[in-house]
């Protein structure tokens, strides 16, 4: 596994970030809103994920727990990430590798996460 560093943004651009995470510790999962977007998730602790641009152009959507906050672009409305916290609270950005430029997130192994059963 390689961490490595990179960008991404929402389909117009008015949002955009970059972050260090490893794209070989991937997800996709099953519960009712990745299931419906066909997320493919990766990690990275909230100090490595930096907002470079639209804060102010975020809608945050939360269900379920709660506790993950959904963030997606009020002018396009692709989610780029959410931030969330592991079970021990140190904070976690979900980043959706669709969004990230110069991958192919087809390419990728993901593991399979259950998430309609949790
Ligand atoms: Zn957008």
């Amino acid at each position: 596994m390689a961490i490595a560093h990179y960008r991404g943004s929402c389909q117009c651009g008015a949002v955009s970030f970059e972050a260090d995470t490893d794209l070989d510790q991937t997800i996709t999962c099953n519960c009712s809103r990745c299931q419906r977007l066909g997320s493919v998730l990766a990690f990275a602790p909230r100090e490595a994920f930096t907002l470079n641009a639209g804060e102010d152009n975020l809608t945050e959507y939360r269900f379920n727990t709660m506790k993950l906050r959904h963030l997606f672009c009020k002018t396009c409305g692709i989610q780029g990430f959410s931030y969330g916290e592991k079970p021990d609270g140190t904070a976690m950005v979900a980043i959706n590798v669709n969004c990230l430029e110069g991958v192919n997130p087809r390419a990728l192994s993901p593991h399979a996460h259950d998430g309609a059963s949790a």
